[in-house]
């Protein structure tokens, strides 16, 4: 029976997302028109919009169905974000076997792109809306900053690795040459996330894509009041996937809540943080 209560509670953390932001138009700005419901019109609306080949979009449209019915894509902006964003492009290859399964992908650096339902459970538990200014501590690939590009023109996103920091803005620039001006919104940045953007801060929403033991004080300090962020905290291969919400009491103290994304169901393991202060 408490079981049974406990499970329900869970499902309900999991619905309580989509239901806050049903009031914002689904697909607004860049997302305006792409089909989300048909796996056909879909497909076709990438061909003859996008020059997207039907195998690739046909793969990342059944994935983002998995993800949802699992629970991992649940804001439906989110969702629509996800089948803009083609993952391949930003994997290195076109193969939709490798690229569209739900598994974490090597990009080099001994760095990896997260598993798409990890990509999806993030982007959804953030709640983007239109003119958010959103952080991302670890670019990576550009993957995950791509997807929040297409749903507010304000992305920052920071990378300690310099030579992949680069390839990536490269990767950007000629996306952005070839007809893909939406991630133009994206601002880069080689450097330790750990301090945030200053210049840029506060941030709507913050999502960190690696593992560190701690909240970087600096990240709670340029998250806007009544801002979200994701983050992994804990040890190597098995962290908590906390949503750290910041908020102001009537008083006027600063409240910081923390709550684990999963309910103790699941821990996460992702690529170490690097930098930060030195012990
Ligand atoms: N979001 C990325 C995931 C990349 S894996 C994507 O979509 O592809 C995490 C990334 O965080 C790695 O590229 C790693 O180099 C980077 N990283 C680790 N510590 C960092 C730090 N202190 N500041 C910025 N980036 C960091």
């Amino acid at each position: 029976m408490i079981r049974s209560i406990a499970l329900l509670a869970a499902m309900l953390v999991v619905t309580a997302a989509p239901s806050a932001t049903a009031q914002t138009a689904v697909q607004t700005g860049p997302l305006a028109g792409l089909p989300t419901d048909s796996a056909a019109a879909f497909v076709d609306h990438m061909e003859t919009e996008r020059g997207e080949p039907p195998a690739t979009a046909r793969a990342r449209f059944a994935l983002a169905e998995d993800l949802e019915a699992r629970g991992d894509l649940a804001d439906p902006r989110a969702h629509a974000a996800f089948l803009a964003t083609r993952r391949h492009l930003f994997a290195g290859f076109d193969d939709p076997r490798q690229a569209y399964r739900d598994a974490p992908l090597p990009i080099g650096w001994g760095q990896t792109i997260s598993a798409p339902h990890m990509v999806g459970r993030m982007t959804s538990v953030l709640a983007v809306e239109p003119g958010h200014r959103v952080l991302e501590i670890g670019t990576g690939s550009g993957y995950q900053a791509a997807i929040l590009a297409w749903l507010t023109p304000s992305v920052y996103s920071i990378e300690i690795v310099a030579p992949l920091a680069a390839r990536t803005a490269a990767l950007f620039e000629r996306l952005i040459a070839g007809g893909l001006e939406t991630y133009g919104r994206v601002s880069l940045r080689t450097g330790d996330g750990y301090y945030g953007w200053p210049e840029a801060a506060p941030f709507d929403r913050i999502i960190v894509t690696a593992a560190i033991d701690h909240i970087p004080p600096p990240l709670i300090e340029q998250l806007a009041v009544g801002g979200i962020m994701v983050i992994p905290v804990g040890p190597p291969g098995a962290q908590v996937l906390l949503e750290v919400r910041k908020s102001r009491t009537a008083d006027g103290d600063m409240i910081v809540e923390r709550r684990d994304v999963y309910r103790g169901r699941a821990l996460v393991s992702f690529v170490p943080f690097t930098g930060g202060p030195r012990p």
